[in-house]
């Protein structure tokens, strides 16, 4: 138990973290306590909507595993037979529907199983928050309540989940912490799809269970975004892929040329890298790479493109930047690397602190070289391989 991730929070977060949980906790309590016992026609309605959800994820899971799917997202379709069981269950049975995300959690064996409770106890909050919304004993079918409930599950969920994944990771982007648009859609649908369900388990449950197709191209459709940041950014370091950053690029040069805004690209290649891979083995080299890139994003402003260029060598696009800032910023990031000092585990097993990392950086701006992509890496390069010629760890402007 202590060497639970969860312990590795910051304080703030684990406070907050540790709170949800809680409080979750005690709304299933006072659920089960203070429920009656579901007659026979809840418990069919139930067995509907359970079995629908049940053969939906099994079967999705089935074929995710067919088609070599490491990683999934199956928040949306536990959202939307939660959303049915708001509308249709006594509270107590829907507690029991809490049981499907909680057992995908532990099967599923997740990495980070502290942050799927924390996500199973926002959820369940959000729930019952909604239950409450609609009616405790007998919720409402009335449609501006409903959407209105529906809403609020959403915007309380990702509300209550925004704030702990901020507190834990307070220089998380926006995107990070609330998900992108495409997440809000996901989840718009889910819960229209859930409402339907829901309604109908309510009137001829068996009907309900035409909700299982369109669950299953939830499913489905909930992995795209999954789908398409593996196809944008680096396995490694999770930055930009060459491929994303080349269109990215061009696309913010295209825009900065039309509104005549300065721009510069920064070429970054470490220094010697390959004597770190002998050294301490490619695990530590690799290690290496992630803290680079988690460095220069941290080092560069927000509206910077930093990418993956190749193997050791990474790229920075800095939107309005005359050549002295392109200048300063690529001083600081050298200097950055140089102070950086990274944990590692060596090839002899035993941890390593790898320090005196160095890195050389050629810069060219659009001032001199124009707005094609091209002939600003071109530049970059021979600037690059410049400041490798006078020495390394050091920029040069192009
Ligand atoms: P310098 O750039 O200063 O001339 O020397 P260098 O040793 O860094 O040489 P170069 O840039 O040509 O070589 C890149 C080396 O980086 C080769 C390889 O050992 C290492 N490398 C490239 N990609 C990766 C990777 O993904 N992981 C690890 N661990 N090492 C990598
Ligand atoms: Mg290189
Ligand atoms: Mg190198």
């Amino acid at each position: 138990m202590r060497a639970w991730p969860l312990w590795t929070l910051k304080r703030a977060a684990l406070a907050y973290w540790l709170l949800v949980d809680a409080l979750a906790l005690a709304v299933v309590v006072y659920v089960i306590a203070s429920s009656p016992q579901p007659d026979p026609a809840e418990v069919a309605r139930f067995g509907v909507i359970a079995g629908t959800a049940g053969a939906v994820i099994i079967g999705s899971s089935i074929y995710s595993h067919r088609v070599d799917e490491s990683e999934r997202n199956p928040w949306a379709a536990h959202l939307c037979y939660l959303t049915a069981g708001v509308i249709a269950l006594p509270c107590n049975l829907l507690v029991l529907l809490l049981f499907g995300p909680a057992l995908h959690g532990v099967l599923g064996q997740r990495p980070e199983s502290h942050r799927w409770v924390f996500t199973l106890s926002a959820t369940a909050l959000a729930v019952f928050g909604t239950r409450y919304l609609l009616g405790w004993t007998d919720p409402t079918q009335d449609l501006p309540v409903m959407v209105l409930g529906a809403t609020a599950l959403l915007v309380v969920r990702a509300a209550l989940i925004a704030l702990g994944l901020k507190l834990r990771s307070p220089r998380a982007t926006a995107e990070e912490v609330v998900g992108e648009p495409i997440d809000a859609v996901l989840g718009i649908v889910a819960v229209s799809i859930g409402g339907l369900m829901g309604f109908v388990a309510t009137t001829t449950p068996v009907h309900a269970l035409m909700a299982a197709a369109p669950m299953a191209l939830l499913e489905r459709a909930a992995q795209l975004p999954q789908w398409r940041r593996s196809a944008q950014r680096d396995a490694k370091t999770g930055l930009a892929n060459a491929v994303h950053w080349d269109g990215r690029a061009r696309y913010e040069l295209a825009k900065a040329r039309s509104r005549s805004r300065p721009m510069a690209v920064m070429l970054l290649d470490l220094d010697h890298f390959k004597r770190v891979n002998d050294r301490i083995g490619h695990l530590a080299g690799d290690a290496a790479l992630s803290a680079i890139a988690v460095l220069l994003s941290g080092t560069v402003r927000r509206g910077d493109l930093v990418g993956r260029f190749g193997g050791e060598e990474f790229v920075v696009l800095l939107p309005d930047a005359e050549p002295a800032i392109a200048r300063s910023v690529a001083q600081r990031v050298r200097h950055a690397v140089a102070d950086l000092a990274v944990t590692t585990v060596g090839t002899d097993g035993r941890e390593h602190l790898l320090t005196g990392l160095t890195v050389s950086i050629g810069v060219a701006t659009t001032q001199r070289f124009g707005y094609e992509l091209p002939d600003l890496l071109v530049a970059a390069d021979s600037a690059l391989l410049a400041a490798k010629g006078y020495g390394r760890n050091l920029v040069v402007m192009a």
